[in-house]
């Protein structure tokens, strides 16, 4: 039996033209980007085709693209580089004895969270975390309501993972313009479906996660504009011009460098139709036929890939795990959350009972989810909710 993948936000396959180009970089092109020779000589020319790529995709130079291991590590070194800086550059004074201030939102992903918390426990910032509305939009003027004299960084993702609410990255950018404070976005879950143009968004730096369009694990990138100041998280060799030591993981960015060129090709953006159109046809035949069902998030300002449906009464780890045993691979939330199994921060954000919270299921579709694949999916689920309804009375 054919299984169905719908946790595409989790993460995705490698795309065959991907996987092609990072090929002669994990055999005959095998060498240290760092080393003189034609071998390491080699391998840098497709780390530099690589950032050239990602430069093109969000419109800025390459000397702005900095590779990391993943997303995590690119949220970390933009906030921890950022405050760490300002710390050892001993600003503190300028912020009239206090620390200096960060303003991020409550459903944010842990590797933003966690950095900040982390920032706040060792005395190093303060930290806003702004409320979401109930669809889980960061509304701009609780942003501007939230900033004071010592605000240095505004962190907001452009996509939630879990349920796919799209914010106001344009608005929310002029308003940290406006009051000369620093402007990060994550953008791991929008980079598939939205425009990443750093000028436009207004930004000043930008997170992107490889493996989560169609690219391999272990490549990610941070874009630093110009003139923006930040520490490195690891010391070592001075690679990544000094933002990020440590040998070049080549395949993997050179793969991450062929998966943003696809997002760019024409194709993309009728797939991305047909992806919005599989996603409607998902919600409207779930909550049609499952009683005490409901959509979490926005209904317009949603991802295009992004279902994410709560089921009174009904356990979403179990039905996850049943769906599971019938073919169907889907989450509960986002990856994180699955692990520890407790109700997610994002749900809990938006007001939803810690009961309902964990009666949700996530299922996010990609480029090779098929017509069949959701028919068949909307069938079984029909009959899984029922089912597990039954054995509860
Ligand atoms: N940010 C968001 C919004 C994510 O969804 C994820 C992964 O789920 C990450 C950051 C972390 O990405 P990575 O797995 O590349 O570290």
């Amino acid at each position: 039996m054919k299984k169905i993948y719908l946790d595409y936000a989790s993460t995705s396959p490698v795309d065959k033209k991907v996987l092609q180009e990072m090929m002669p970089y994990l055999k005959k092109e095998f060498g240290n980007p760092s080393s003189l020779h034609g071998f390491g000589q080699r391998a840098r020319a497709g780390i530099e085709k690589a950032r050239e790529k990602i430069a093109k995709f969000l419109n800025c130079t390459p000397l702005e693209v900095v590779f990391t291991s993943g997303a995590t590590e690119a949220n970390n070194l933009a906030i921890q580089g950022v405050l760490r800086n300002l710390v050892s550059q001993c600003l503190e004074t300028k912020f009239l004895g206090g620390r200096p201030h960060i303003i991020t939102s409550q459903i944010e992903h842990e590797s933003v969270l966690s950095p900040c918390q982390a920032l706040e426990q060792e005395g190093v910032a303060e930290v806003t975390y702004v409320k979401p509305d109930k669809e889980g939009i960061v509304h701009v003027e609780d942003i501007e309501k939230a900033i004071k004299d010592n605000t240095v960084l505004v962190s907001i993702m452009y996509a939630n993972s879990e349920i796919g609410t799209i914010q106001p990255i344009v608005e929310i950018g002029a308003v940290a313009k406006k009051h000369k404070t620093l402007f990060h976005v994550d953008a791991v879950q929008a980079a598939q479906f939205l425009d990443c143009d750093v000028k436009k968004l207004g930004v000043d730096l930008l997170t992107l996660s490889s493996h989560k369009i169609y690219g391999p694990k272990g490549a990610g990138a941070l874009y630093i504009k110009e003139g923006v100041m930040l520490n490195p998280l690891l010391l070592g060799g001075g690679q990544e011009q000094g933002f990020r030591s440590g040998t070049e993981n080549v395949a993997s960015i050179v793969g991450m460098g062929r998966a943003i060129e696809e997002i760019q090709n024409p194709r993309t953006a009728l797939l991305n139709i047909k992806i919005r159109q599989l996603r409607d046809k998902l919600i409207k035949e779930i909550l049609r036929r499952v009683e005490g069902s409901s959509l979490s998030g926005s209904k317009q300002k949603r991802l295009p890939n992004n279902v994410h449906i709560r089921f009174q009464g009904i356990a979403g780890q179990e039905l996850a795990t049943v769906l599971d045993q019938k073919g169907i691979a889907v989450s509960t939330g986002s990856a994180c959350s699955e692990k520890t199994q407790e109700p997610s921060h994002v749900l809990l954000a938006l007001g939803i009972s810690l009961e309902d919270a964990m009666s949700s299921l996530r299922l996010t579709l990609g480029k090779y989810t098929t017509l069949e694949e959701v028919e068949k999916t909307i069938r079984i689920l029909v009959a899984t909710v029922a089912q597990l309804r039954k054995n509860l009375v």
